[in-house]
């Protein structure tokens, strides 16, 4: 078995639209400025350098053109404030690196293994707290995979496994097949848990060879998507998200609370219902890890419990996420609200 890292390499002789669109994606800040109607912008190339743009087209269409401020675009411009970091923003701000079971696999929460797939995405969120994860030496690629799943199988704890990376549909269906057949053997493994933004970054990724996979598993089946804004959303993403939903897997959906983006009740609550409306149930608000390069996103805390408190009043309880932040060495994620 191969897990392959890079989403162009594909296993047929003929790539999916999905892959086509991963290779079509932005790359470039001039370039994606000049489509969206922005004047250039010079003093983005340090960040840009650090930690590149990837902006697929499908996203990129749902763009207000010529608006420097547009939620979605600023989830993936890269800009000169990265460079101006406080000294408590970290590389690893969780101490991930500490959490190694085996390479690629981190147990950090009892009962669950969190399997890196593949360093790739669909998206290069710049708040990412993995943006300078080592991914090199630690995705479950190649022969790690082998001994990655050996770590999960001699481990009776692990009832559940989250794919994770990266983004881990952005290795090919095969790849997903194999992973998921070695997983169903493992008898104390229960449930898979799928963490993507690609349902909504390029939603033909949902394919019908993924959705047949899925159905047919007898696993317990949780994707988790991650969407920030109810601009996100459009028919295509809708449709994707109906398919996903009709292989009975549970559709959870975790928002990051950023500054510029979604730090305004009625956004969020927008947010929920969009997220409703398609069938995904809202499962967490986190607050931003304190990752170098993120630190203009940061929205203070007591900011995020009022906002919580507008939601609750304005939501039926099960629309409201939980806020919660991330506490190196704490036996769960922090819920703040
Ligand atoms: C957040 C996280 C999980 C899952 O936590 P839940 O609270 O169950 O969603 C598992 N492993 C790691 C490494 C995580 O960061
Ligand atoms: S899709 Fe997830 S892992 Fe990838 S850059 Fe965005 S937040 Fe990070």
């Amino acid at each position: 078995m191969q897990i392959l890292t890079n989403p162009s390499d594909s296993v047929g002789a003929e790539s999916e639209s999905w892959q086509k669109t991963m290779r079509t994606a932005i790359r470039d800040v001039k370039s994606l400025r000049k489509r969206l109607n922005l004047p250039p912008d010079p003093t983005a190339a340090g960040a840009a350098d650090s930690f590149e743009l990837f902006a697929p087209l499908p996203f990129v269409d749902r763009i207000k053109p010529g608006d420097e401020s547009d939620p979605l675009l600023l989830q993936l411009l890269p800009t000169a404030a990265e460079e101006q970091s406080p000294a408590h923003f970290l590389a690893d701000p969780l101490q991930e690196s500490d959490a190694s079971l085996s390479t690629g696999v981190l147990k950090k929460y009892a009962g669950r293994a969190l399997l890196i797939v593949t360093g790739a995405c669909a998206i290069h969120c710049r708040y990412c707290f993995r943006r300078h994860f080592p991914y090199s030496d630690n995705s479950a690629s190649g022969a790690d995979l082998q001994d990655a799943l050996t770590a999960i199988a001699d481990d009776d704890s692990v009832e559940e496994v989250i794919l994770s990376g990266g983004d881990p549909l952005t290795v090919v269906d095969q790849t997903l097949s194999n992973l998921i057949a070695s997983l169903e053997s493992i008898p104390h493994v229960r449930r898979i848990r799928i963490h993507t933004r690609l349902p909504i970054m390029i939603p033909s990724r949902v394919t019908d060879v993924f959705v047949e996979l899925l159905k047919h598993s007898p696993l317990e089946k949780v994707v988790v998507i991650h969407a920030n804004h109810a601009n996100e959303f459009d028919a295509d993403v809708a449709e994707a998200l109906s398919k996903l939903k009709s292989t009975g897997a549970t559709l959870l959906n975790q928002t990051v609370l950023l500054k510029g983006v979604n730090d305004d009740a009625q956004k969020l609550i927008e947010l929920s219902k969009r997220l409703l409306s398609v069938g995904v149930m809202p499962y967490y608000l986190h607050q931003l890890d304190q990752v170098i390069g993120a630190a203009h996103f940061e929205v203070p805390e007591e900011t995020g419990k009022r906002l919580i408190t507008e939601m609750r009043a304005a939501l039926p309880g099960f629309a409201v996420p939980r806020y919660v932040r991330e506490i190196p060495g704490e036996p769960n994620k922090t819920v703040l609200a």
